[in-house]
C-alpha cells in the first residue's frame, strides 16, 4: 500500500508567505498534463501494491479545467489499479469555486478537499496576497458542502502581523479567526505558524519583522484550547481533525509508509530511497518530451533513518515507538528531556511523545533528542 502525490506547479498569483515551487505560466497546463503522463508511464512500477491514498496538490490544481482534472484521473485509472483508494484529496483556493467547480470534483471522485483559507480577516488576507475575501471562502465552503462533500479540511495561519499592532489586538483577530473556523465545522483543520522562508515576498522585501517567539506560543496554545474545546482533536503537531478524520494520505508521511510523487518538485520515498524531481517545470516538460526524467535521490544511512524516524514520529500526538537498538541509542538523551518534562517516555514499550507543554518546542527538543 502506498500514497501517491501529484503536484499541480501553478498559480495566478503569489502569497507573501510561500516558498512552495510554483509558477504563473498558467498556459503550460496541457504540456504539463502530457509530461505528467509521461512520467506516470515511466514510473508506475516504483512501488509495488496498490495506492490507497491520492493527494492532488500544489500549486493551485483548482487552476485546472474539471476536464484536464478528468484527465489526469482517466491517466491514474489506466496505469493503476485504484480500487484500493480510501482517501482522495485535493486541493483547492476560494476563489475557484463555484457550485458548478464543486459538483464537478464530486464526479471527479474525490472525497477530500483541503481549502486554504488561511485568515477569515480580509485585511490579513489583503496584506498576504490571498487571491479571495473571508466571504468567498464561507462560500465556497457551502458550495463543496451543497455538492456532497462530506470530509473538507481548511488552513489557517497564525505567528504573524500584518500591520504595526499589538500583541493583543493581534491575538484577538487570531481568536475571532479560529471561532469563524469552528463554525463552520470543517471535519479538518491545519494550522501553520508563518515563518519568513527565504525564497518568499516577505522574505525578499527585506522589511517584514517577525513577531515575538511570545506571541507566537501564545497563539499556538490559543489555538490548542479553542480547537480543543470545540472537539477538534489534535493528531498531530499543526493538525486537528473531528473523530475519524485525520489525513491518511499525510499521516502516511509521518509513518513513513511510501508514496510516489509525480510532477515537477514532488518528492517520492519508497521505505529506503527518497527521491525528487526538481522544481523546474520547464526541464520537467522538456525532459519528458525528450522520453527521460531528471530525478535525484538519496540512500538514507541508518542513523539518517533514525533521525527522521524521530523527527517525523513525534510530530503525531501518540509519538513512536523506538526498537531495541534505536532506544539504547537514545537513552541518555530520553532520560535527560523526561527527567525536565519535556518528553514523556514508556520503557516497556520504547516508546516516547512529546508532551502538549513541548509542542511549540518540538524542534529544539528533537535537536536535542539527537544530539
Ligand atoms: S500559498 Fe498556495 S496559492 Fe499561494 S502562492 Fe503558494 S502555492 Fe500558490
Amino acid at each position: 500500500m502506498y500514497g501517491i502525490y501529484i503536484h499541480i506547479p501553478f498559480c495566478s498569483s503569489f502569497c507573501v508567505y510561500c516558498d512552495f515551487y510554483s509558477v504563473t505560466e498558467c498556459n503550460k497546463t496541457e504540456l504539463y498534463i502530457e509530461a505528467l503522463e509521461k512520467e506516470i508511464q515511466r514510473r508506475k512500477y516504483d512501488l509495488e501494491g496498490a495506492p490507497r491514498t491520492i493527494y492532488i496538490g500544489g500549486g493551485t490544481p483548482s487552476l485546472l479545467s474539471m476536464e484536464q482534472l478528468e484527465r489526469i484521473k482517466s491517466i491514474l485509472e489506466r496505469h493503476f489499479d485504484l480500487t484500493e483508494v480510501e482517501e482522495f484529496s485535493i486541493e483547492v483556493n476560494p476563489d475557484d469555486i463555484t457550485p458548478e467547480y464543486a459538483s464537478g470534483l464530486r464526479r471527479f471522485g474525490a472525497n477530500r478537499v483541503s481549502m486554504g483559507v488561511q485568515s477569515f480577516n480580509d485585511e490579513n488576507l489583503r496584506w498576504m496576497r490571498r487571491r479571495h475575501t473571508s466571504e468567498q471562502a464561507c462560500r465556497a465552503y457551502g458550495y463543496l458542502r451543497d455538492a456532497g462533500f462530506d470530509n473538507i479540511s481548511m488552513d489557517l495561519i497564525f505567528g504573524y502581523k500584518a500591520s504595526p499592532v499589538s500583541d493583543e489586538e493581534a491575538l484577538n483577530i487570531w481568536e475571532k479567526d479560529i471561532k469563524a473556523m469552528t463554525a463552520l465545522r470543517p471535519e479538518h483543520i491545519s494550522a501553520y505558524q508563518m515563518s519568513i522562508e527565504p525564497g518568499s515576498i516577505l522574505a525578499l522585501s527585506g522589511k517584514y519583522t517577525e513577531p515575538s517567539e511570545e506571541f507566537c506560543q501564545r497563539c499556538y496554545y490559543t489555538l490548542l484550547d479553542m480547537l480543543g474545546g470545540a472537539g477538534y482533536l489534535q493528531y498531530e503537531i499543526s493538525n486537528f481533525s473531528l473523530p475519524g478524520f485525520h489525513s491518511r494520505h499525510n499521516s502516511s508521511y509521518w509513518e513513513r509508509i511510501p508514496y510516489l510523487g509525480l510532477g515537477a518538485a514532488a518528492h517520492s520515498f519508497d521505505g529506503l530511497v527518497r527521491s525528487w524531481n526538481p522544481s523546474d517545470l520547464k526541464g520537467y516538460i522538456a525532459n519528458a518530451e525528450a522520453g527521460w526524467g531528471e530525478e535525484y535521490m538519496e540512500i538514507l544511512s541508518p542513523d539518517e533513518a533514525l533521525e527522521e524516524k524521530v523527527m517525523l514520529g513525534l510530530r503525531k500526538r501518540v509519538g513512536v515507538s523506538l526498537s531495541e537498538d534505536e532506544y539504547r541509542r537514545l537513552l541518555p538523551q530520553i532520560n535527560r528531556l523526561s527527567a525536565g518534562g519535556q518528553l514523556i517516555h514508556d520503557t516497556e514499550r520504547r516508546h516516547i511523545a512529546l508532551p502538549r507543554e513541548s509542542l511549540f518546542i518540538s524542534d529544539s527538543i528533537i535537536a536535542d533528542l539527537l544530539m
